[in-house]
């Protein structure tokens, strides 16, 4: 009933499934329920203490009021030696705006690139909000879809497919949420050269896991000579520093995109918050040898998770080389009847996890690929070792 009072915008706005899993799986632990969480991802370490002190100094030394729209001038500063320290991208500060999580910083993208009736490409998987941003700015999102065969990556013949005269953006994300995939630099390369022949689409290349990785180097679309002044670079500091609370995002862009992000976040949530983004100058130049413990700790789970999942039949799994999910294919199971229920899809599949093995993932359906779900890896070996059995319980 109150619906009918809400806009047509919120209403025909998808809840977001990773936000919505987790909030799940709060709510039936407070109902005393044992639920091991591999929904949410999320770095289950601490935020290394060099950071956290700095966060403390800048209490001390009373940063507290409203901070430039785009962020501190030190930070965007501090971003600019990042981006050449670790990507070789040559931005200036004003190239640079600083956001409310790398979340906002999509939106602001998206925001005032997209006009009604615009189509923004959207290789499969993908995260989840990429498509109910795009609706947001009713832009049509168009998916190309991947499977775990190809190691969920696109290839340049179906991008060129999917073009239109329409098409203004493409939102690429490597390493891959949900897949963990990492393109590299050849097929940027060969992506780069179809977008050569429309200079009318941006690419919007959100980096957010690149430093979660192991062994393969992520490439940055921005890196690509005749790609620079149409990209949009995204990072951020929740995934790699374990700073997801902390909500710093940012972007190095043309500076005509980074003005116009600057001017909507004016009217929306202004500067992020000041003692985040001072802890934020010492996060970003710190060097990655400091981050280290988490990404080898992370690979050593994802490997035991494969291991583990492996043995389950039904389970067709690729080895993913970044960011910190495995997205088997479980189709296998479509049409089955397991513990009274029917499977028809990944969100059956989900749903008996959840309620006969108290173990929450993310249905593919949310990231655009139906034959797949996805589990976190960032959680205990403890946790990831009992979830993996009481999967393997309720499947046999
Ligand atoms: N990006 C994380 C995830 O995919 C955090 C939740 C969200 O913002 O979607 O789980």
């Amino acid at each position: 009933m109150s619906n009918q009072l809400l806009s047509d915008r919120i209403n025909s706005l998808p809840v977001s499934q990773t936000l919505a899993m987790a909030a799940k799986a709060r709510e039936l632990k407070a109902a005393g329920k044992d639920i091991i969480s591999l929904s949410l991802g999320e770095p289950d370490f601490n935020t290394p203490d060099f950071i956290k002190e700095a966060a403390i100094e800048a209490i001390n030394q009373d940063y507290n009021s409203y901070t430039p729209v785009d962020g501190y001038v030190e930070l965007k500063e501090a971003i600019c030696t990042k981006f050449k320290r670790d990507n070789n991208l040559h931005y200036s500060p004003n190239q640079i705006v600083v956001s409310t999580g790398a979340k906002q910083s999509i939106a602001n993208v998206a925001q005032v690139l997209l006009n009604p009736g615009d189509e923004v490409l959207l290789p499969a998987p993908y995260w989840v909000s990429y498509s109910a941003i795009a609706t947001l700015c009713e832009a049509k999102f168009v998916e190309i879809p991947s499977t775990i065969d190809t190691d969920f990556k696109i290839t340049p013949s179906q991008l060129e497919a999917a073009i239109t005269p329409k098409t203004k953006m493409i939102f690429f994300n490597s390493p891959n949420n949900p897949s963990g995939t990492i393109y590299s630099e050849e097929e940027y390369r060969a992506l780069a050269a179809v977008l050569e022949k429309h200079p009318q689409i941006y690419i919007l290349s959100d980096e957010i896991y690149e430093h979660i990785n192991y062994g393969d180097k992520p490439f940055s679309f921005a890196a690509i000579e005749s790609m620079y002044d149409r990209t949009i670079t995204v990072n951020g500091l929740a995934k790699a520093f374990a700073m997801t609370g902390w909500r710093i995002g940012y972007i190095g862009a043309p500076a005509w995109i980074a003005k116009a992000c600057t001017k909507m976040q004016g009217q929306i949530t202004s500067g992020t918050n000041c003692i985040a983004q001072r802890a934020a100058i010492t996060a970003v130049l710190a060097p990655i040898s400091k981050i280290q413990y988490m990404v080898d700790e992370f690979k050593q789970r994802r490997d035991m998770v494969l291991d583990l999942l492996g043995t389950i039949d039904g389970f067709k799994l690729n080895i993913p080389n970044g960011a910190f999910y495995v997205f088997p294919d479980i189709s296998a199971f479509f049409g089955k009847t397991i513990k009274g229920r029917n499977i028809e899809n990944a969100n059956d599949f989900s749903m008996l996890l959840l309620e006969e093995a108290n173990v929450a993932t993310v249905t593919g359906e949310a990231f655009g690929a139906p034959d797949c779900i996805r589990l976190s890896y960032a959680a205990s070996v403890s946790q990831l070792q009992e979830a993996i059995k009481r999967i393997k319980e309720v499947l046999s």
